[in-house]
């Protein structure tokens, strides 16, 4: 792939002005599947003076005419939905057919959840005082984004900043590029004036850091670990940026007794291995109410037993490998960590699945009797790996639920609709997910405490690339 070695700035495919190369792995098969280059502050600069060169015009642009674009967007993002599901599968790993079901679908989603979201936008809002509020696009924005969830995390950042008059740089993981190349094509076919989206590759400490503290950046938006968040932050504090902040999280999902148990926490054990666990509202943490703790982990044990482990080229249900060696090296420490922390090891374990020498593939696991003050209760593993906590009452699973550093989403299994509501109400989570209600996109998306700041997709998610400017005496 030619546009791997090159950097989309100004509306055209460049060569870097950095030299540094890395090679891209598919981690099912561990081979070098491409070369991407890493930018330098030098590339930085060049793609943000083309944005802030674009945005004189951009910003000036009609709702109707950013409309027009985004729907050009939709229509080649449908025709390039497979190029984009086959990147993922062979950059990180998702197997073909969730790579196709959530990981691709997410750009078509996210993307009509921001078109239904721009069409009800009100731009000029008239106050009873008599002043008008007008909503103005903020300027150049710094995207940074994670490789678990490539594209659901691009496009919740591109398309806001796009829909919304700004212009930006993005800066995708170094890890997953080949998507990212695919989708500044789609930018690039879709006829965005030049320089209004731009597209360095690189690492968060080099390309990163220098968005970060890029004068001429007005936000960013970053995607990633809590580390790099905070990183991100202190780097742009001394030019008072906007920073919106996803971060990682460590999700409880507690079961209560008059739920229907085969059928929920069968379907929470899957929800927790989904994209091999690498997802950062992932149900980790399963509380379950004594009276049902025994049933519980019979039916976890077989759920994760059943859990199919195999290659991403085929299509089917089963989960594919970790993203890379130190992924699948964390992973089996945090599983001796647990071993070693004396909870009960109730499925899986460590080492690579029988017969699976290559490729990053690691176990289905699962932790009983686990007490939340355990390094397996309260750090994001990243891996298909859960820990069962049991609980007395209900006032005691809202108290483990919450304690934790994170509260990016909270997960409920109850029969009892007005407990569902009660516990929802007390859970400190940027989303609350009651008997498998899934998330639609255009909902906001983001958490509380350490999981983040802002909130991504549809109308919440346009605001975050807003400006406010009152107008008195008009
Ligand atoms: P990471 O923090 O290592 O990297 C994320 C991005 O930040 C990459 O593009 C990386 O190059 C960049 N980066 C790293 N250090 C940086 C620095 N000092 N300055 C600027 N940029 C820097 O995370 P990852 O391993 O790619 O992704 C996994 C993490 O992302 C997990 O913690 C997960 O929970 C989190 N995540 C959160 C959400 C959410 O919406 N809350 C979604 C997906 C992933």
């Amino acid at each position: 792939m030619e546009n791997l070695q090159k950097f989309y700035i100004n509306g055209e495919w460049v060569a870097p002005l950095s030299g540094q190369t890395m090679p891209v792995i598919n981690p099912a098969t561990e081979e070098v599947i491409g070369t991407v280059a890493l930018g330098n502050e030098a590339d930085v600069d060049r793609a943000v003076a083309a944005a802030s060169r674009a945005f004189d015009q951009f910003s000036q642009t009609s709702k109707a005419e950013r409309l027009d674009l985004l729907r050009k967007v939709k229509t080649i993002t449908e025709r390039r939905f497979e190029d984009l599901a086959q990147a993922m599968r062979m950059e990180m790993g998702a197997p073909i057919t969730m790579s196709r079901g959530a990981q691709a679908d997410a750009a078509i989603g996210h993307l009509q959840g921001f078109i239904d979201a721009l069409e009800e936008h009100e731009e000029r809002i008239k106050l009873k005082n008599g002043d008008i509020m007008v909503r103005e696009p903020i300027g150049v924005c710094g995207l940074i984004t994670p490789w678990n969830w490539p594209m659901n995390q691009i496009t919740l950042k591109v398309l806001p900043a796009l829909a919304t008059g700004c212009t930006c740089v993005l800066k995708p993981s170094e890890h997953t590029p080949i998507s990212a190349v695919i989708y500044a094509e789609i930018l690039d076919e879709a006829g965005y004036p030049a320089g209004v989206f731009n597209l360095v590759q690189g690492e968060g400490p080099v390309v990163g850091a220098a968005m970060s503290r890029h004068p001429d950046i007005q936000m960013m938006s970053f995607t990633g670990s809590t580390r790099a968040g905070t990183a991100v932050t202190c780097d742009a504090a001394e030019t008072v940026k906007r920073v919106t902040l996803e971060l990682g999280g460590k999700s409880p999902n507690i079961v209560f007794d008059d739920c229907d148990l085969a059928e929920r926490v069968s379907a929470s054990v899957a929800e927790c291995m989904f994209n091999t666990g690498q997802s950062c509202d992932a149900p980790t943490r399963l509380l379950v109410e004594q009276s049902c703790y025994d049933e519980v982990l019979r039916i976890a044990k077989k759920a994760a037993e059943e859990t199919a482990v195999g290659d991403p080229e085929k299509e089917g249900d089963h989960i594919g490998p970790l993203f890379d060696k130190i992924q699948f090296d964390r992973v089996q420490t945090m599983i001796k960590v647990g071993i070693d922390e004396g909870a009960t090891l109730l499925a899986g374990g460590m080492g690579k699945p029988d017969g699976m020498d290559k490729g990053w593939f690691v176990k289905p696991t699962i932790f009983a009797d686990v007490t939340n003050d355990m390094r397996i209760a309260r750090e994001e593993i990243f891996g298909p790996v859960l820990s069962i906590i049991p609980f007395d009452n209900e006032n005691e699973a809202i108290s483990i639920a919450n304690d934790t550093p994170y509260g990016l989403a909270a997960y409920l299994q109850t029969g009892d609709p007005e407990r569902a509501e009660r516990v929802a109400a007390r859970l400190k989570a940027g989303a609350v997910h009651i008997n498998g209600g899934g998330f639609n996109y255009g909902s906001p998306f983001g958490g509380y405490k350490q999981s983040g700041n802002g909130r991504e997709g549809g109308m919440m998610g346009l605001e975050d690339y807003l400006e406010t400017k009152t107008l008195h005496g008009l």
